[in-house]
């Protein structure tokens, strides 16, 4: 039998890596910036976290989740998306209680997902997302949006908008709800299986509902913004007004509600029309989720996050990467037996004086190990035969200059020091 990675999972190979590095690099980097911490939390958590933070009636915790029992029987699930865990986490290690009100934290690593694979959607995947606790600020809004913003921008993807609307508090989803159960109703028979579901449960999943997306009654639906309460009005009008000051183009997008059952306030998301990601695809996007903390069993917590595909970001970039691949300081190459010996000695060493090195092992004749060196971008060639054992040297050849130098066994750190500093 053949083994086969399962469906919806991806090798990240060798030649790709690099690509991964240099975005978890930028995220990092833009993260210090922002002052966000990385936190890292479990890949499974308990089965209940999500059904009580995503929401019961998700398409998520419904549909999408791997849940399973472990051998004492526990029903464990691995982790569909970020932002449980690290409330579950905020509340058990008592972070709200840290002398700075407002704690900002990031993640990266995979999620798990159990839908339909297709180009650029796994079932493995890897999110890269940011969580703001503590402070209700419309400032946090924005600062939280702007870190997205800049990501993608950072990135060079093309053609990004970034979608607002508002959901209001408790309050003002109330008079949501029942304003779109009253909108819905007539039109009931006529949707989907799942809608029919929702409309008690959850109405405000119907309008995320692509099987119904395109009835008539979608368009003319009620808008959330038309039904905030006045602090929440005067939250939403706060962060538009500070997005203006700030020159950040936004489209105000009053059919977006996202996937997840927690949030309230602000949502948002980046589109892109860059065409290696397909017209309107959207590359990340979140929301505060003012109540989720409380529902963890935590003290009342503002909160506001957003998470990005990475595998999407990555699509974005495919062009522009590997060209910058760099290559190693040096590439060994040893004729002979002995001369091998001494080649891993030297590894040994100049890898122990920071140095980046390899060196052929098989035993192969000079024309193969060039190629070898060039593969690997090595910016200088040490050859060593029999005559270079027998009197302690090497031979250096600089790849730019062709120019070939004997070196004393005992020189070679600083000569590579010396080089590398030049
Ligand atoms: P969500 O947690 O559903 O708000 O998703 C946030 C982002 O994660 C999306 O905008 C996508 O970029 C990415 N994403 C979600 N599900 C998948 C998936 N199955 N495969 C790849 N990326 C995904």
């Amino acid at each position: 039998m053949a083994y086969t990675a399962p469906r919806g999972t991806v090798d990240i190979l060798p030649d790709k890596s690099s690509q991964w590095m240099r975005l978890e690099q930028l995220i990092r980097t833009i993260c210090a910036n922002y002052n966000v911490k990385e936190m890292r939390t479990p890949i499974f958590e308990h089965t209940e976290l999500f059904n009580r933070a995503v929401g019961d009636t998700t398409d998520v915790v419904t549909k999408e989740m791997y849940t399973f029992n472990d051998k004492k029987g526990r029903s464990i699930t691995l982790r569909p998306e970020g932002t449980a865990g690290i409330c579950r986490a905020y509340v058990e290690n008592k972070m709200y209680a840290n002398a700075e009100k407002l704690t900002k934290v990031y993640y990266l690593g995979p999620m798990f997902r159990y839908e339909r694979p297709q180009h650029g959607r796994q079932r493995q995947f890897h999110q890269f997302g940011v969580e703001m606790l503590g402070v209700e600020s419309p400032y946090v809004d924005v600062e939280c949006m702007l870190m997205a913003v800049t990501l993608v921008e950072t990135l060079g993807i093309k053609d990004i908008t970034l979608h607002i609307n508002s959901l209001g508090d408790d309050e003002s989803r109330d008079a949501y709800r029942k304003a779109l159960q009253d909108h819905f109703r007539p039109f009931l028979g006529e949707l989907c299986h799942d809608c029919q579901e929702r409309f008690d449960k959850n109405p405000l999943r119907i309008l995320d509902c692509k099987v119904d997306a395109k009835h008539e009654a979608m368009k003319s639906a009620p808008r959330t913004i038309d039904y905030l309460s006045e602090n929440a009005k005067a939250h939403f009008d706060k962060v538009c007004e500070l997005l203006d000051v700030l020159g950040v183009d936004y489209v105000i997008d009053t059919n977006l509600v996202r996937g997840l059952d927690y949030y309230s306030h602000t949502v948002f998301e980046v589109i892109s029309d860059d065409p290696k990601l397909g017209a309107g695809a959207t590359v990340g996007g979140g929301g505060r989720y003012n109540g989720l903390v409380e529902e963890l069993g935590g003290p009342s917590t503002p909160g506001i996050g957003f998470a990005f595909g990475m595998e999407r970001l990555l699509i974005a970039l495919e062009d522009q990467a590997t060209s910058d691949d760099e290559g190693i300081d040096a590439y060994i190459m040893p004729l002979g037996d002995q001369a091998r010996d001494m080649a891993l000695q030297l590894a040994t060493v100049l890898r122990a004086n920071g140095f980046t090195i390899d060196m052929d092992y098989v035993g192969r004749g000079l024309k193969g190990q060039f190629k070898s060196a060039d593969r690997f971008k090595a910016a200088l060639n040490i050859i060593i035969g029999d005559e270079e054992v027998e009197g302690g040297y090497v031979q250096v050849r600089n790849k730019k200059t062709r120019e070939q130098a004997k070196v004393n066994v005992d020189e070679i750190v600083d000569y590579m020091i010396k080089y590398f500093e030049g």
